[in-house]
């Protein structure tokens, strides 16, 4: 008996093992073809055709829509928009742009690559490492999406010397609302379609593949932390590594009112050691308590993968239990699928703000009368130039050559108090803009006195003059909100 039952242990925790095995062998070829380059595999003519077959099926299903429905995208990568409660964009027909996958193409010489826009930035990052390159902004979230880091918004720790990811890139393939394929760059006759894609969020066409830059890189990223006690020496110390361009990232936690820390990081070829965030650890804390680090570099672009300053689990035994299943992708996925359960009476904040670098001291002391929930995440944001889909009174006067992002996440709204509006209002009076990506609650004037209407109509007439994606009012405004118009 006691030999029957060791052989059933034996024979269970063997069937365990090579399942296991199988699953991560199965895992391991699945990344492997994603991050493999086309042209590694085929020649160039052929991944042309690879993708041209893609993009026509794509144009196809979009001259076949019948137009009694706005349509969104089915991507293969989950969305990493504020999952909300009621979104009537879950009703609407989709297009399936989930095979654009493919890594095109690497130049090492020119330093540039060609790819598919439904290539996350963690497939990315693995591919342009074999070459000693980096894409330039990569935005922390493992399973963004190259498309959608330009058609939503993107920001991370090199955006104080390049911007935003849009501004490293070089060319853009969109596809109109007619099952049109455009060629976009800045200098072509669809100039103006390639400036207003960015924060477009899918109403002016589907971006299929992208051209962009790359920046050489080192397999690791020394960090040091620079503390600070007001917010005035916290920006003088910005200020002072911005105009000597003497890291290769910069961003920051304000852990208090007054514990402000500044993150800035180099490359280096060799590191002591080297620490992991992705499980019972948490990089934010982390920044509160050292004074420097060692990642990879890989886990130095992707350390906030958990959550920036909301991490999820939230407790030490929670992270322990579950910390390794679930990074942001998994997270925002269950999320997107459980979005019934969010409040759409008090949402939960996560928002991220722009100010005009001057402009930060007024807002950090109205935020901590007005709001104070800390911590919160700070990005240095390079004007690398001025955006053709906001109105130009946006810019007008204004002599700030850098901007701060600023990221409140998490935040639990109080009764009677109506955060996102109220830091509508503030940055209206301040010159600043949010991301269109959590709860907003512009009016359509106002709303259109902020993003450019008139550019704005211009690509759309061109795009979608059937207005099948709707506009950008009606899908961050009102389709998001569950309101209709
Ligand atoms: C919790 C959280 C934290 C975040 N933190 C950061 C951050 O630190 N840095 C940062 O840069 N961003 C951050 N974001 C924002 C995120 O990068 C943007 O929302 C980005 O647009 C998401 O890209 P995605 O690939 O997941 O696209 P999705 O979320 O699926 O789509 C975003 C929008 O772009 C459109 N879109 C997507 N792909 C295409 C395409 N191929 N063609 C046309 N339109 C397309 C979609 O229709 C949608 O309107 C955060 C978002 C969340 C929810």
């Amino acid at each position: 008996m006691k030999r029957a039952r060791l052989l059933t242990a034996a024979g269970i925790a063997g069937t365990g093992a090579l399942a296991a095995a199988i699953g991560a062998r199965i895992v391991r070829k699945r990344r492997a073809a994603r991050q493999a380059i086309c042209t590694d595999l085929h020649a160039p003519d052929e991944c042309a055709a690879i993708h041209r077959r893609k993009v026509e099926r794509i144009a196809a299903q979009l001259r076949s829509h019948d137009g009694s429905r706005p349509v969104s995208l089915r991507k293969k990568a989950p969305p990493h928009q504020v999952p909300k409660g009621g979104d009537l964009r879950r009703r609407d027909g989709k297009i399936d742009i989930s095979d654009l996958t493919q890594i095109v193409t690497i130049d090492p010489i020119a330093r540039t690559c060609t790819a598919e826009s439904g290539v996350t930035f963690v497939d990315l990052v693995a591919a342009t490492l074999r070459y000693g390159l980096v894409p330039i902004v990569v935005p922390e979230l493992k399973t963004i999406t190259i498309g959608g880091a330009v058609s939503g918004c993107s920001i991370e720790s090199m955006s104080y010397r390049y911007g935003g990811f849009h501004d490293t890139c070089l060319a853009y393939e969109v596809v109109t609302a007619n099952g049109e394929v455009l060629h976009c760059t800045p200098d072509n006759e669809h100039a103006l379609v390639f400036q207003m894609v960015h924060g477009s969020f899918g109403t002016l066409g589907i971006l299929t593949k992208l051209t962009f830059q790359l920046v050489p890189a080192a397999p690791f990223v020394r960090v040091e932390y620079e503390t600070y006690r007001s917010v005035l020496e916290y920006q003088a110390a910005i200020r002072k590594h911005y105009e000597m361009q003497d890291v290769d990232f910069m961003d920051g936690i304000l852990h208090t009112p007054n514990k402000l820390v500044l993150c800035v990081g180099r490359f280096v070829e060799k590191a002591p050691y080297t620490s992991k965030y992705d499980w019972t650890k948490v990089y934010y804390q982390s920044t509160g308590t050292r004074t420097e680090d060692y990642l990879t570099t890989p886990d130095y672009f992707f350390r906030y993968d958990r959550g920036v300053t909301n991490v999820h689990p939230r407790s030490f035994v929670g992270r322990l239990l579950f910390g390794k299943l679930m990074d942001s992708g998994t997270t925002l996925r269950l999320a997107d699928k459980l979005n019934f359960l969010f409040k759409s009476d008090r949402p939960t904040v996560i928002l991220d703000v722009f100010l005009p670098f001057s402009k930060v001291g007024a807002f950090l002391d109205w935020y901590q009368r007005e709001v104070g929930h800390f911590p919160l995440w700070a990005v240095p944001y390079k004007r690398v130039r001025d955006y053709e889909w906001l109105d130009e009174s946006f810019y007008a006067g204004m002599q700030d050559t850098l901007f701060l992002d600023i990221a409140i996440y998490g935040m639990e709204q109080p009764e009677g108090k109506n955060i996102h509006r109220m830091i509508e209002e503030k940055l209206r009076e301040l010159g600043g803009i949010k991301t269109l990506i959590s709860h907003n609650y512009y009016s359509k004037d106002e709303f259109w006195s902020i993003w450019n209407k008139r550019n704005y109509d211009q690509v759309k007439a061109i795009t979608d003059p059937r207005n099948v994606f709707r506009d950008l009012y009606s899908k961050t405004c009102r389709a998001a909100m569950g309101l209709p118009g």
